[in-house]
């Protein structure tokens, strides 16, 4: 299932990130590889490489933009909610498997353990996370992983764009004898230094949330409801599950390699609605 949010603050961070990317990408090709290593091996390669990183950097980005995080089907009948506030409404549903949904008052509907409601998708997701809008989406159970991807080969890029602006300044660069295009080749630099640098920082800070939310078996969502003592919280299961196990729930269960692919499917748990609805 395909998803689009028409968040105007998250449409505006798609633009940012897809400009930065294809800045980067036009500085290190225009300003950095073609001036000093036009006639050299190692600038086709450092082009080659940089140029499939970005691929990798969109591919992993519109699949965790366009993908279901996870939404909660609404059911197939209309629950009646109008005696939810007098109590007469049960708060919980139990599945033939002995799950225990719980009501979400937004969605008047009820969901599984760790799905949570999103304000801004306005329905619940299943293992929601947070909403991010650098992928205007929920990061969720099912578009964990590319978001996950996503972050790394960010990270990857501003790390090469670096090594690259800093091997390029150690060549003789014949167009820097006119004085402007080299004061243009410092400026393309810096910038791209800078917005390197902050990037790689920020996703580097992400990535070890989205890690430690993985191994501690605990959304950012449900985290911010055990700290404040909420009686319906999710509890851990960290401690029955080895951190491979852990980490299989998020990239599946192939190789390690493969956990870097976007093109492979996240994995999916199916649903079991509570016995009385349909989805
Ligand atoms: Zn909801
Ligand atoms: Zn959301």
């Amino acid at each position: 299932m395909v998803v689009f949010r028409n968040d105007p603050c998250g449409i505006v961070c798609l633009f940012i990130t897809y400009f930065v990317v294809l800045y980067s990408d036009y500085v290190v090709i225009e300003w950095l590889i073609i001036p000093t290593m036009f006639d050299s091996i190692w600038g086709a390669f450092h082009g080659l490489v940089f140029n499939i990183i970005v691929f990798m950097i969109f591919l992993s980005h519109l699949r965790a933009v366009l993908s279901d995080p996870g939404i909660v089907p609404l059911p197939s009948i209309n629950l009646d909610f109008s005696g939810m506030k007098a109590g007469q409404v049960p708060k919980k549903l139990v599945t033939k498997d002995g799950i225990s949904w719980s009501i979400c008052q937004k969605c008047e509907a009820y969901r599984p353990p760790r799905a949570h409601h999103c304000r801004i998708c306005r329905r619940c997701i299943r293992k929601m996370d947070h909403h991010c809008p650098w992928i205007n989406n929920c990061v969720g159970e099912f578009n964990q992983k590319y978001f996950i991807q996503f972050l790394f080969y960010v990270g990857v890029a501003g790390l090469y764009a670096i090594m690259v602006t800093v091997i390029s300044w150690t060549y003789d660069c014949p167009i820097c004898q006119n004085m402007i295009h080299k004061n243009a080749r410092i400026a393309h630099s810096i910038i791209l230094v800078v917005l390197s640098l902050l990037f790689g920082l920020f996703v580097i800070a992400i990535g070890c949330d989205q890690f430690q939310a993985i191994f501690e078996d605990e959304t950012a969502v449900e985290h911010v409801k055990n700290k404040s003592g909420s009686v319906n919280g999710y509890r851990s299961t960290k401690d029955q599950k080895s951190k491979m196990m852990l980490l299989q729930e998020v990239f599946g269960k192939g190789s390690v390699f493969s956990w870097m692919l976007p093109w492979r499917s996240a994995r999916r748990v199916p649903l079991t609605p509570p016995v009385d609805w349909d989805v």
